[in-house]
């Protein structure tokens, strides 16, 4: 794992975050039923999940706007149970419109400074130095109602570092925003948060997005964290085949499996370790399927083509079983929907399930 250990510009190391054994029960509901999650130093953490899994109760306990039930929040080794939001020194970056419309894009960013008693010429050159880095040097003096979305998300990222807080909250911060300045924007906070090396936890749904930015992609389900590792090793080597599943598309295919292999359409699979064994479920990825125009009795026939610019998806039947393939264009101009495909499977480890 590669990790900026850079110094923030107060001269504040990064800090370690650990969140220990967190409970939080709305009535019936366990929001929170047994989370454990680290942060190293600089590191940003993507939590990743559906709807209702926990993300934002997990990212709110850290902040102190939650209390838990039981569990312990440390920053560097320092228990912060018990300590209110300003005591934490964090900062959040929420979904959207958190801006105070009253108040200039300046004034906004120099808000935090403020309530931390920073002197007025200094907290406005910080803030116009904060407002630079993410390039609205020019739209100081412009209000809410002034700025598009993208931009007053900017200011509110702008605002959220100048305090140099311990650790950076962003929950769903482009969720209301339009693809490509979502795109945009989250490399930019990639870039803002890498250059500040601050320790940051950030909360989505949106699998690409947290493929994208994250360090290591935390999958949570049912108020637990079911695994944690980096991009490349969640997206290919899944634990669990709500964590296969949740992160990109799956085909789930019947085969025999001894545990290393799997044996399925008169091929052999690698498997993942931790794979189950006897009569299986094999989640092979679209990307690890080769689809080509039959040659022999093959009885595979493609159902779909979607055209998707880089690849093209297509969807095979084979008897009752669909097959989803993602293919590159000159694989992909060779079929044609209603003809009928040769399938090989890639050399990928994949992970078998109890069929
Ligand atoms: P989403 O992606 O929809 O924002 P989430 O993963 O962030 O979901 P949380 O907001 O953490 O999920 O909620 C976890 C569970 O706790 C949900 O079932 C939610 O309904 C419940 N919950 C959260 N906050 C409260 C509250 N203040 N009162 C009652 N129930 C709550």
């Amino acid at each position: 794992m590669t990790i900026a250990h850079a110094t923030a510009a107060s001269g504040r190391q990064p800090v370690t975050v650990e969140m220990v054994d967190l409970y939080k029960q709305y009535g019936p509901t366990k929001a929170l039923n047994g989370f454990n999650c680290t942060l190293n130093p600089g590191e940003m953490v993507v939590l990743l999940g559906p709807s209702g899994c926990g993300k934002t109760t997990a990212l709110r306990a850290l902040a102190g706007l939650e209390d838990i039930d039981s569990g312990r929040i440390l920053t560097d080794g320092r228990d912060l149970t018990g300590v209110g939001p300003a005591g934490r020194d964090m900062a959040m970056v929420f979904q959207a419109y958190s801006l105070f419309p009253h108040l200039t894009a300046r004034e906004n960013v120099e808000f935090g400074l403020r309530v931390r008693k920073m002197g007025a010429g200094k907290r406005r050159e910080a803030a116009l130095r904060q407002l630079d880095l993410v390039g609205l040097a020019d739209q100081a003096d412009k209000y809410t109602h002034q700025m598009s979305g993208g931009q007053q998300q900017r200011v509110a990222l702008a605002r959220a570092l100048a305090v140099d807080p311990t650790v950076l909250l962003l929950d769903e911060p482009l969720s209301a925003l339009d693809a490509k300045v979502r795109v945009n924007l989250r490399e930019e906070i990639r870039r803002l948060q890498q250059e500040a090396g601050t320790t940051a936890l950030f909360v989505t749904h949106d699998q690409e997005e947290a493929l994208a930015v994250a360090d290591r992609v935390g999958v949570m389900r049912g108020g637990v964290l079911e695994q944690i590792a980096s991009p490349t090793e969640i997206y290919g080597s899944p634990v669990t085949e709500f964590v296969a599943a949740f992160i990109g598309t799956t085909n789930r295919l019947d085969a025999r499996s001894d545990g290393n292999t799997a044996y399925l359409l008169g091929q052999k699979v690698p498997l993942l370790p931790g794979s189950a064994t006897g009569e299986v479920s094999v989640l092979v990825r679209p990307e690890a399927i080769d689809l080509s125009p039959a040659t022999g009795d093959e009885n595979a026939v493609v159902e779909q083509m979607s055209f998707l610019g880089a690849h093209t998806r297509v969807t095979a039947m084979l008897g009752d079983t669909r097959i989803v393939a993602q293919l590159g264009p000159s694989a992909a101009l060779q079929l044609d929907v209603g003809g009928r495909v040769h399938i090989t499977l890639h050399n990928t480890p994949a992970l078998a399930v109890a069929a």
